[in-house]
């Protein structure tokens, strides 16, 4: 088969099996369906796609019109992909405690999140998706209720799945359920297709709604009317919500579950890190969570059974959550170790001499390049100008508070393609040391009196110098603006 495509679209599910090979307990082959191959790195890919062409078939999504829906982020950024591809504009709404990369990925795809409550849980991000979609006549997905997220999961997940164990054992099928979508629409197809595979479904252990027995209260179209009273709040994003939703409720009636496993949060967390140091598979907290339950399925496992569990999503997702907080920014002791043992490169060795780029021949003074600098610093049309270099992080942190403080000035910027030909940049670069007698960049003129580099501007702003020299050249800026500049200097120079 080509590994060519029309469209990214069309790069959706066709996801890889993987073997366990060291996590799993001997005897039983422990298989794992890793959906961060997904384009955008996780299952909800596959019900994104889904819902949107259903929706477009059907008729009830016109071109152009806004889709909206309530999301943990995955099926969001899914969404997002697809109205990026297809043209649609696309508002989500997103309880705030969420993690923060999520609503970055989605506002970078070009979609607007509307952030509710935590407090109000899933429930309350419903709520404010429905209120929106009624008030503006947007087409909302309806992920927990709409048949077409089941059906894709019939249509691709499980098909993939008959194809890869044809003529082989597959004795548990393991998963957890957001919307019960993968559930649903691959526990189905199984009990059709693999009458033998055991359908397992794993839930938090501090919040076992499926195996309360309760059921879910229903307003008339299937959507959840409040909290299931066996909620708590748990680690596992993206697994169970605060209500069973329907058509998780849907494989519960149809009896299609044979098992459900209660995973503890620790349990998931060492699973999702034992998965990335031992298997080298980067999953996110649900993967980690549903591989502890595929283990405890393998514990009592008849010998020679066939177990494959889903991996819903990537860990690159979870960087800013409960996941990562004991992996270190900085250098542990053993790493420190590990930088002492050889001379050079170090924070704690003085650097050997080496030969600096200002010892080295400056670039000649020319008239030219002399008369630039003297026409920029005395332009009294642009009273503030800046000698910079495109990129350097202490200018752009000089040019994050002339933004934040809306101070107008002109960037010269010396390694920029304008000032490239017979090296101008360079040139102009020496007449500038020539005038100020300073070698490094940036250099900041006000009124053509020489302030200094970033941190001379920063001191003379909290001083409140600079602001009474722009206003002695008549600059107007926003003068109520209070902030502390350093703050602005690149994160990696913060003490820690
Ligand atoms: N894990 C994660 C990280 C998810 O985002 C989701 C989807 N909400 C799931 C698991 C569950 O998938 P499904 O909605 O198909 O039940």
């Amino acid at each position: 088969m080509k590994h060519k495509f029309d469209d990214i679209l069309a790069t959706v599910g066709h996801t890889p099996v993987v073997r366990i090979n060291k996590l799993g307990p001997p005897g039983v082959d422990l298989y794992v369906k890793v959906e961060a191959f997904n384009p955008m790195g996780s299952v909800k890919d596959r019900l994104a796609l889904g819902i949107i062409e259903d929706a477009e078939r059907s008729g009830r999504l016109a071109p152009g019109q806004t889709v909206i829906e309530a999301t943990s982020g995955n099926t969001g950024i899914g969404l997002a992909m697809v109205c990026a591809q297809k043209g649609y504009p696309l508002v989500v709404t997103m309880a705030e405690n969420f993690s923060v990369e999520r609503r970055k990925m989605m506002r970078f795809l070009g979609a607007q999140v509307v952030l509710t409550p935590a407090s109000q849980k899933g429930t309350g991000m419903l709520a404010k998706a429905i209120e929106l979609a009624e008030a503006h006549g947007w087409f909302l997905c309806r992920q927990f209720e709409n048949e077409a997220n089941a059906d894709t999961h019939s249509r691709t997940t499980a098909q993939e799945i008959l194809h890869d164990f044809k003529g082989e054992r597959l004795d548990y099928w393991v998963t957890g359920f957001g919307t019960g979508g993968t559930l649903k629409g691959v526990a189905r197809v199984l009990a059709a297709e693999r009458p033998d595979t055991k359908i397992v479904v794993c839930e938090p252990d501090n919040a076992p709604l499926l195996a309360s027995g309760i059921p879910q209260m229903r307003a008339g179209d299937g959507a959840p009317a409040g909290s299931h009273p066996s909620f708590r709040p748990h680690l596992m994003q993206g697994w169970s919500p605060d209500f069973i939703p329907k058509l998780a409720e849907d494989v519960v009636s149809l009896k299609l579950i044979h098992q459900t496993v209660a995973v503890n949060g620790a349990d998931a967390l060492r699973c999702s890190r034992e998965l990335a140091q031992k298997e080298g598979i980067f999953t996110g907290i649900s993967g980690g969570a549903t591989f502890a339950g595929a283990l405890q399925i393998c514990e009592s496992a008849p010998e020679g059974s066939s177990v494959l569990c889903m991996l819903p999503d990537t860990g690159e997702r979870y960087l800013t959550t409960t996941l990562f907080e004991q992996i270190p920014a900085e250098m542990t002791p053993e790493e420190m170790e590990i930088a002492r043992s050889t001379p050079n490169y170090r924070f704690d060795a003085a650097p050997p001499p080496a030969p600096s780029p200002f010892t080295a021949e400056p670039a000649p003074v020319t008239a030219e390049a002399q008369a630039f600098v003297d026409d920029a610093v005395d332009d009294r049309e642009q009273p503030v100008v800046m000698f910079a270099l495109e990129w350097c992080e202490f200018c752009w942190s000089v040019r994050k508070l002339f933004a934040k403080t809306a101070i107008p000035y002109r960037s010269v910027d010396l390694d920029s393609v304008e000032f490239q030909a017979g090296d101008r940049g360079g040139k102009i670069r020496a007449a500038l040391t020539a005038r100020t007698g300073c070698k490094t960049i940036p250099q900041i003129f006000v009124g053509g009196e020489f302030i200094g580099g970033c941190t001379e501007v920063f001191d003379a702003f909290k001083a409140g110098r600079l602001q009474s020299l722009l206003g002695q050249s008549g600059v107007a800026f926003d003068a109520t603006i209070s902030l502390d500049p350093y703050s602005l200097l690149p994160t990696w120079l913060h003490p820690q």
